[in-house]
């Protein structure tokens, strides 16, 4: 029997595959006698599914070695914290507010910051589009610029990263892309830090992976916490404090995964955004086209994961979602802060799942027409 399609914002749907193995594997990892919770993060079991994971993340986002790739505890709402505790210098820091989770971002900065400046926003439009970079205020001397380039709620995503260097700014770009990691290729040269709570496209909650530069290893304020502090993280390969082991192993097998996935000539990252352009465009379109249903994103910035939809009739919310649910479509509704619906199209979709939705978005418009 197939398992329903699960559209869950986060923590969300895992491969099948990954599931499967992680299962198998429960009460045994290759013969140790142990599952993976039970080993040492110090023996050469846990040790060798580390090392792979690192290195299948490095190959597949094609992480320059300049680049250190930490696996953290947290996620993204303490990397607002830690990314200033770390890069701040207490001095002034720049947020793009595209939707709630850089509003977040912006707020949990000033605590360590001097001064925050929303350098831009999309507030005034209802977070629906992504501010032109070249209207961006940036500060003379940030100590960074913070970005979200796929706001969750909103489903507003960054098509391309902005170029700093280009608008005549030396500040490094910092990214939250927790809900986007790995669906696309990462330009890291327009990239100072990037971090990733993994519960959306990667894996189960409580990994945090942060790639960051290694000049900007080292500037952590006096009251940085030892285990939040880049630079020491980075000297200990994750392990000053104990790394969330089970997270790391289902992550490892998820890029194993990613990796190994085709489509047509391409493989691993570029196979796996083809796919999710495919997806997205399908959703999208049938939502333009039909009577009932609404996304009210600016084309150009629209989601490819997480796409938000209003029928235009509210009192048709509910048997909306429990012919859904009946259907094998699960977690549907809507974050309650934008209300509607909201389908969460992460790698682990299959086009068959958009299928599936799209079948039952058509039949239930025609129903209630
Ligand atoms: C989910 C999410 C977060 C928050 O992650 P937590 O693990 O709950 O801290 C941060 N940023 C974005 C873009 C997210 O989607």
């Amino acid at each position: 029997m197939n398992r329903p399609y699960n559209f869950s914002a986060g923590p969300a749907a895992i491969p099948e595959e990954v599931l499967k193995t992680a299962a198998a594997e429960m009460l045994d990892w290759h013969g140790s006698g142990m599952g993976v919770m039970e080993m040492s993060h110090r023996g050469k079991e846990f040790i060798s599914i580390y090392e792979k994971a690192e290195a299948d993340f490095r190959a597949l986002l094609s992480v320059p070695p300049q680049f250190k790739i930490l696996f953290m505890q947290g996620g993204g709402l303490a990397e607002n914290a830690i990314v200033p505790l770390n890069l701040s210098r207490a001095a002034t820091v720049d947020v793009v507010v595209t939707g709630s989770w850089s509003q977040k971002s912006q707020k949990e900065a000033r605590k360590y910051a001097s001064t925050v400046n929303v350098i831009a926003s999309n507030e005034a439009d209802g977070h629906r589009s992504i501010p032109d970079p070249a209207s961006w205020k940036l500060s003379r001397g940030a100590s960074y610029v913070h970005v979200c380039t796929n706001e969750t709620i909103h489903g507003v995503e960054f098509q391309q990263l902005p170029d700093l260097a280009a608008l005549g700014s030396d500040a490094p770009l910092v990214i939250d892309f927790s809900s986007h990691v790995a669906s696309r290729p990462v330009d890291w040269s327009r990239v100072g830090v990037a971090f990733a709570g993994a519960q959306k496209n990667l894996g189960p909650a409580g990994v945090t992976v942060v790639v960051v530069r290694e000049d900007l290893l080292g500037h952590a304020l006096p009251i940085c916490p030892s285990a939040f502090d880049y630079k020491i993280v980075a000297e200990h390969d994750s392990m000053y404090n104990t790394p969330p082991t089970w997270g790391i192993y289902v992550a490892g097998l998820t890029f194993d995964w990613l990796l190994r996935q085709t489509e047509g000539d391409l493989s691993g990252v570029a196979a796996i955004e083809a796919r999710n352009i495919a997806k997205a465009r399908t959703l999208y379109d049938y939502i333009d086209g039909s009577q009932l249903y609404v996304n009210p994103i600016d084309p150009a910035a629209r989601s490819r994961m997480n796409v938000p939809f209003l029928l235009r009739d509210e009192s048709r919310n509910d048997a909306f979602l429990a012919g859904a649910k009946a259907r094998g479509l699960l977690q549907l509704k809507g974050h309650k802060s934008v209300g509607g619906m909201r389908a969460s199209i992460y790698n682990a979709m299959p086009i068959e799942g958009i299928h599936a939705l799209v079948d039952y978005l058509r039949e239930f418009e025609k129903s209630h027409a």
